[in-house]
């Protein structure tokens, strides 16, 4: 049986490749897809028809919160991260055979305690992973991810972030 995919935000900026042409998720998470690498990952992924945007019915939403309110995580889950619960249970619902694909701990720690399938994109098995560095266009010094300026402390130079891969 094909698995449905479901993806949030994270799946995106982690580099998640689509391996099944089943994959979903929630108009919502665009607004959160800021940064242009993941964004081309994300549109072309719509272009090319194997990521389906699809809004949850009510139902399912509500369902969810129940669900989440039980687990005390309430607060810390946005209204996507609800909504690609809300998804994952419409899916099942449907009859489809489904893995949430997150890593955030909060939705992952949620999926649990409703005996939804989950995985992180980091322990996924995906062959080809995608990760980020930081780079000073200038003098090519790398930084740490958590550098917090967008200009190079050396040369000046802008710092851009450049995708390596990282095979598993
Ligand atoms: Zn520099």
């Amino acid at each position: 049986m094909e698995i449905y995919y479901v993806l949030d935000a994270s799946a995106f900026i982690n580099g998640f490749k689509p391996t099944s042409q089943y994959n979903y998720t929630v108009p919502e998470i665009t607004a959160e897809i800021k940064d242009f690498e993941s964004r081309l990952l994300y549109d072309s992924a719509v272009d090319d028809g194997i990521l389906i945007v699809q809004d949850v019915d009510r139902k399912y939403l509500d369902k969810t919160e129940e669900n989440i309110s039980k687990s005390g995580d309430v607060l810390r889950l946005s209204l996507p991260d609800k909504k690609i619960i809300a998804l994952a249970l419409m899916l099942i619902d449907e009859g489809k055979s489904v893995k949430v694909i997150s890593d955030d701990y909060t939705i992952q720690n949620t999926l649990k305690i409703m005996n939804i399938p989950y995985s992180g994109i980091i322990t996924e098995g995906i062959k080809e992973i995608y990760n980020w560095k930081k780079v000073c266009q200038g003098c090519k010094k790398e930084f740490e991810e958590n550098y917090p300026f967008d200009d190079c402390d050396v040369c000046g130079s802008k710092i851009f972030k450049k995708r390596i891969k990282v095979n598993k």
